[in-house]
């Protein structure tokens, strides 16, 4: 066969998947917010025979065929190609894919459709022991996968690849030790600094309905077009682009608490710019898709704490939210809202941590996983190794296992080596924003006035517009100029917390 041909047969192949892949995607949407509850077995039915086609496409021998051809002809040669950064993608997709025998996907997929119903029972009766026995499936079944894909230095790579692909176990670790050693100063800093913003302002009554037109009206004017979009509620809040022109973020209401659904949304509408700025003309293709999960994150994080969290952008928006929110906010000064959505304090629960001590939860996740993947810690001593690491790093002894080893849902879902991508995010998110404002100039004054087109447009342009043509490492260099470094986060930490906590 003719290579260009080959080609365009080998995108018509990618494309198809990623078709039935966004079917699925929206039976996975529909599960999580519509879905009437008994139909949930049906839906497991359909979403299963879905995974089963979808694992054929992308294993089929003429996939690999075509593959050889286009790789052994002269298409493609010219490393900066369109070309060359789809084959480059379709051929490590392709590759991690044969690998996994079916029995090893079915099997992976059975044990964690179980797991998580365990951990769920398991986390709310606090009851580790109950957890255990899928945990040890899941992580024997992960150490197989492991092997199965083949690595260069540690297992732990292979899984770390799934999710952020090209970044390496060593490389995360050096940047995280080095993250660790400054945020780890500032964190007793800020523990030991006396004042205190009032948390209280944020537990008030916000109720549900002027919440939710609020959280509309800053998504919009961040840049997440509804009209290519839809904002619905659910427990566990995501984001799911499911191709052109159709992006669902969603969120949940706490009446008595501001924070939840308000970055909630900020965060899920910063993951959702992202998708409706991928190049819809390479829908399906490694071009029409995100980088990695980190940059995704990035792009949540961004939106939610650099913006959303910073002093320009409630200098616009709180005048809003006080007329949205009279009876809450009516007497409250800017300086002390800001100061309580900025809280700084060590907490058990990842999902509920502040901007500085989120990452070292991360790094503890990081390590065990390692050391879970490694076989160095078996599953039966996870909760001794994570209340021993929890004491170091945060001077405090987790209650339960639910406040500890059993909160996240990752694990039960054979999750592991996703964790080190929200700090990736993070980092990413900082450096990102450091070359925006430099490439930019004064976006802050752009903030105040409520307009964050600018800041919206630079990320099209650098970042979503160039889908997977760069693995996240090089994207960061091509963007900033520099290798991704803790530093532009610490410098953002310090600038940030220092005023508010006299430190
Ligand atoms: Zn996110």
């Amino acid at each position: 066969m003719e290579s260009t041909t080959a080609y365009s047969e080998l995108l018509r192949r990618v494309r198809e998947s990623a078709l039935l892949e966004s079917c699925a995607g929206l039976l996975g949407w529909d599960e999580r917010t519509y879905m009437p509850q008994r139909g949930s077995a049906h839906r497991a039915e359909q979403m299963a025979l879905l995974a089963r086609l979808g694992h054929e496409m992308l294993t089929a021998p003429v996939l690999g065929e075509l593959l050889a051809t286009v790789e052994a002809s002269p298409l493609g040669k010219d490393a900066e190609s369109d070309t060359a950064a789809n084959v480059r993608e379709i051929r490590r997709q392709y590759d991690r894919a044969v690998k996994l025998s079916n029995e090893l996907v079915e099997e992976l997929a059975r044990v964690t459709t179980r797991a998580q119903q365990a951990w769920q029972e398991a986390r709310q009766a606090d009851d580790f022991a109950a957890f255990q026995p899928w945990l040890e499936k899941v992580v024997a079944l992960l150490r197989q996968k492991a092997q199965a894909i083949g690595y260069t230095s540690v297992p732990y790579d292979a899984l770390l690849d799934e999710y952020e692909p090209g970044a390496t176990t060593a490389e995360i670790t050096q940047v995280f030790a080095a993250l660790r050693a400054d945020l780890v100063p500032l964190v007793s800093a800020i523990a030991a600094s006396k004042m205190r913003p009032r948390r209280e302002l944020l537990e008030r009554d916000y109720p549900l309905e002027q919440q939710e037109r609020f959280g509309r009206e800053a998504a919009t004017a961040i840049g997440f077009d509804f009209e290519s979009g839809r904002l619905d509620v659910t427990t566990h809040p995501f984001c799911s682009g499911l191709g052109p022109g159709d992006c669902r973020i969603t969120t949940r209401y706490n009446v008595h608490h501001f924070n939840e659904a308000f970055f909630g949304i900020l965060h899920e509408a910063g993951h959702g710019i992202y998708e409706q700025g991928l190049p819809a003309e390479h829908f399906g293709a490694p071009l029409g898709t995100a980088a990695s999960l980190g940059i995704h994150e990035s792009q949540s994080r961004l939106w939610e704490n650099q913006v959303g969290r910073s002093r320009p952008f409630w200098e616009h928006f709180f005048p809003r939210a006080q007329r949205a929110f009279p009876s809450a906010l009516g007497d409250v000064a800017l300086d002390d809202f800001l100061f309580a959505i900025n809280d700084v304090r060590p907490s058990f629960i990842r999902v509920e941590a502040d901007e500085a001590t989120y990452n070292m939860h991360i790094i503890l996740r990081f390590e065990l996983e390692q050391a879970l993947v490694s076989g160095d810690l078996q599953p039966a001593d996870v909760p001794g190794a994570w209340n021993e690491k929890f004491k170091q790093f945060f001077g405090l002894t987790p209650p339960s296992a639910a406040k500890g080893c059993l909160q996240d849902i990752h694990w039960s879902m054979g999750g592991i080596g996703y964790f080190p991508t929200y700090t990736l995010g993070n980092l990413y998110a900082a450096q990102f924003m450091e070359r925006a404002r430099q490439d930019l100039g004064n976006l802050d004054g752009e903030f105040r006035a409520g307009r964050f087109g600018g800041l919206k447009g630079w990320l099209n342009a650098k970042i979503h517009r160039s889908g997977q043509r760069h693995r996240a490492g090089a994207l960061c260099r091509r963007v900033t100029d520099r290798p991704l470094s803790h530093r532009p986060f610490m410098t953002y930490l310090r600038e940030k917390f220092g005023p508010l906590y006299g430190i």
